[in-house]
């Protein structure tokens, strides 16, 4: 199997690119905030309680995200791999994941880093949120929020595996088929 997990701090790009790796690697796509946002439009519990959290910028619950994704992938049957999207945002989570990935008889291939420097991610997120609808992507407040999160408790998941030798970066700035090029390159070296 092959497994990514796309990283990278808000408005990198991981949404975009992930698209395109589905499409060329038939990957099965998780992001974590896709699925928050679908529970938060069908007003399901985990939807009430998610959206408090993400309104403000902060990370939901690392019990709850981990039973959450777990559930997803376990509804899938011999795929040909996951592309992880928006997780893991924590090491507590880092480590739920190749735990769960062991149980699968599999593991993390690789994680492949976006990197967009703060001031360019701002332009981006303000620029989404005309077309996004995203309560998140609206607020300039929020959006600082987000960035310092990410600095501080995500950025560190890139140590995690970098340990592993995982670790692969990406230079997100550019065209979007430029980095989509750069991703293809670097799962080709795997
Ligand atoms: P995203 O769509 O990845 O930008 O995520 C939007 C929001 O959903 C984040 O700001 C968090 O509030 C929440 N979220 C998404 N993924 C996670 C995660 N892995 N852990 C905790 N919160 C998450």
């Amino acid at each position: 199997m092959l497994n990514i997990v796309l990283f990278g701090p808000p408005g990198a790009g991981k949404g975009t690119q992930s698209e395109r790796l589905i499409d060329k690697y038939g990957l099965i796509h998780l992001s974590t905030g896709d699925i928050f946002r679908a529970n938060i439009k069908g007003e399901t519990e985990l939807g009430v309680l998610a959206k408090s959290f993400m309104d403000k910028g902060q990370l939901v619950p690392d019990q709850v995200t981990i039973n959450m994704l777990r559930s997803e992938v376990e509804k899938h049957d011999s795929p040909k791999g996951f592309i992880f999207d928006g997780f893991p945002r924590t090491n507590a989570q880092a480590k739920a994941l190749d735990e769960l990935l062991e149980n699968l008889n599999t593991s993390i291939s690789v994680m492949l880093a976006l990197e967009v420097e703060e001031n360019e991610l701002k332009v981006r997120l303000k620029k989404r949120a005309e077309v996004s609808g995203r309560i998140d992507d609206a607020n300039p407040e929020v959006i600082e929020n987000r960035i310092r999160v990410y600095n501080q408790e995500t950025s560190p998941v890139k140590n995690y595996y970098q340990e592993q030798n995982k670790f692969v970066g990406i230079d997100g700035i550019g065209s979007i088929n430029d980095i989509t090029e750069r991703l293809f390159a670097a799962i080709n070296n795997i």
